[in-house]
């Protein structure tokens, strides 16, 4: 499977030659149900290195539950994902569903960070031992190494001040932010953001959104950006998905989505944000 990009279009004399790019992420006829309620309907979703994506609908249309099996903490009904080229789930061609060996998961995991709505920071240890955890205990590194790492990370996302404070002294977007700077410690290749600035407070919103923009704006990292704010959606996405009861419905550029939605279903839910 390939897809392209126009960044990797390369200028050869006259001749313009697309060229192939593996995409880091990729979903391929995806169902979900829970019991005999079907979330997921043959989704099928290409995302290239790189790339922010956001993806708007109604709640319960089943966005967070995409995100969700990439980090396999939910597995599909059928259907196949590949995260850099390598299989989390696998459908075969008698329809029998194949998961990937612990080991093997750990490492595709490994590649994928996630920030959510609640924050989950460990409220006995400091801000610096809480970004500092996860590269201590999951990839090895020294002390120095981590420590090296986190205070990075903590002062890219404007809390170098904060590292010795507990969570508890912490606003609900300066927690937001340790946990933004938690997942991108581990310098993961994709990163998921589900809704991150939905339990705050509306003037702690700004400062999130902000550090996000910032993060997207240095490029590599492909982004999978879950949002009921649409400004946000529009200023950070290269693409933007619209789901509804489970299926993407339309997709294509913000200015395309926002200036000229096409379904009637956008549409309408696009109104409600006027
Ligand atoms: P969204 O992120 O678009 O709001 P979700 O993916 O969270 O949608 O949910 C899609 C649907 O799946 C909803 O109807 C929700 O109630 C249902 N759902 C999600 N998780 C579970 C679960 N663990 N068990 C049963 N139903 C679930």
């Amino acid at each position: 499977k390939v897809i392209y990009n126009e960044e990797s279009t390369k200028s050869i004399g006259n001749d313009l030659r697309k060229v192939a790019v593996q995409p880091i992420v990729n979903y391929s006829n995806i169902s979900k149900s829970y019991g005999d309620l079907q979330v997921l309907r043959n989704i099928d979703l290409d995302i290239a290195p790189g790339e922010k994506v956001a993806l708007i609908g109604p709640s319960g249309s089943g966005k967070t539950t995409l995100a969700r099996l990439l980090m396999t903490l939910e597995e599909p009904t059928s259907g196949t994902i590949e995260v850099d080229g390598e299989m989390l789930w696998h459908q075969k061609t008698n329809g029998k569903l194949v998961k990937a060996n612990e080991k093997h998961l750990h490492k595709v995991r490994g590649n994928i960070g996630m920030v959510f709505q609640h924050f989950n920071l460990f409220p006995h240890m400091t801000i610096l031992r809480n970004v500092m955890e996860a590269p201590r205990n999951v990839l090895g590194l020294s002390k120095e190494e981590a420590m090296e790492r986190a205070v990075t990370m903590l002062k890219q996302v404007g809390l170098a001040n904060k590292i010795d404070a507990y969570p508890a002294q912490l606003s609900g977007g300066q927690k937001q932010r340790v946990a933004i700077a938690r997942a991108l410690v581990m310098r993961p290749k994709v990163m998921i953001f589900d809704e991150p600035t939905s339990a705050l407070d509306p003037e702690l919103v700004g400062e999130v959104l902000e550090v996000i923009k910032a993060i997207a704006a240095e490029g590599e990292m492909a982004m999978l950006l879950i949002t009921h704010e649409m400004d946000f959606a529009r200023d950070v996405a290269d693409r933007i998905l619209f789901f509804d009861q489970g299926r993407i419905i339309e997709q294509g550029s913000p200015k395309r989505i926002f200036n000229n939605p096409e379904s009637e279903r956008l549409q309408t839910f696009l109104s409600r944000f006027n």
